[in-house]
């Protein structure tokens, strides 16, 4: 584990979480409420019998281990106080009862820290960033942007909403979350990452007057000349959505080399492979949460 790095996470993390006060409501009950909410949520996604081949003690070595499995294992050893300790505290405390845990499994505990403890992954499009990288194992990188990957932020937005699943994310996360998607040619927020809809189709007024175009806000009056000829601007990709959207729905629950089946050589067809890839990802995920819970109960 790279020292510097792990310095980075309180000052990056720890302080935007401290500048927003608000008291949390799970905050108080959270290893038991969280143990819950992540059964209800596992048993939705994980029908197929899955065992887990990984002992317990050696979760925190697995690259595979589900990062709210290792935070759970966290609570249940040091109690939910263990949420605001320093990483080097955590870290020199976990090597002190003889833990050993790889980097990228510090990072997916790190990640549970904030998300269980600050609103920022759902307010700050960086934090949210930082959080859909480190909850994959990846220590985030403070300096440089990296380009997210879909399945981590199909897995990203599952996390946080087992963790909080009333809280609302920002127009700035749904802002970022729709560039990811645009910068691999998206043209729909697919499943969970459904919030983003409207930051990916800007959806517009014109005016037929004036020819002012701007946010539909559902005004009734244009905002430039008063006049009431407003029309909403159709999504320029909305034929291509709901193209991907009808190859998509059929599939969605197919194991990947059924859905991959049959798709056509199209655009459609391309995007909908790719996010097929990415889902199988994140289901891999929801799958490995499942099945580590149940190693966990044993
Ligand atoms: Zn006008």
């Amino acid at each position: 584990m790279d020292l510097d790095k792990m310095h980075a996470w309180p000052i990056a993390l720890g302080q935007q979480a401290m500048e927003e006060q608000e008291p949390l409501e799970y905050h108080e009950s959270t290893t038991a409420s969280l143990a819950e909410r992540c059964a209800s949520f596992a048993s939705e996604w994980g029908s197929d019998k899955v065992a887990s081949i990984t002992e317990p003690s050696l979760l925190f070595k697995d690259p595979e281990a589900h990062p709210l499995v290792l935070a759970m294992m966290v609570l249940d050893r040091y109690g939910p106080e263990a949420l605001e300790w320093a990483p080097e505290v955590l870290r020199v405390t976990m090597m002190r009862d003889n833990l050993q845990v790889s980097g990228a499994s510090f990072a997916k505990i790190m990640a549970v820290q904030v998300i269980l403890s600050s609103p920022s992954p759902w307010r700050q499009w960086n934090v949210f960033h930082w959080m859909a990288r480190a909850l994959a194992g990846l220590p985030p990188n403070f300096v440089f942007l990296e380009q997210p990957e879909l399945g981590h932020l199909f897995v990203c937005a599952d996390v946080m909403a087992i963790c909080d699943p009333k809280r609302q994310t920002t127009v700035e996360v749904d802002k970022f979350v729709a560039a990811a998607l645009r910068h691999e040619g998206h043209v729909w927020a697919p499943e969970s990452l459904a919030f983003a809809t409207r930051a990916l189709e800007e959806p517009q007024l014109e005016c037929s007057t004036c020819q002012a175009l701007f946010e539909d806000n559902n005004d009734q009056k244009c905002i430039s000349c008063g006049a009431t000829t407003l029309h909403k601007v159709p999504y320029h990709y909305a034929a291509l959505r709901d193209e991907c959207i009808a190859l998509w729905k059929p599939r969605r629950a197919l194991p990947l080399e059924r859905t991959v089946d049959g798709l056509p050589e199209s655009a459609a067809g391309n995007l909908v492979y790719d996010v097929a890839l990415h889902w199988d990802h994140a289901q891999r995920v929801r799958k490995q949460l499942l099945a580590q819970m149940r190693g966990l109960a044993k």
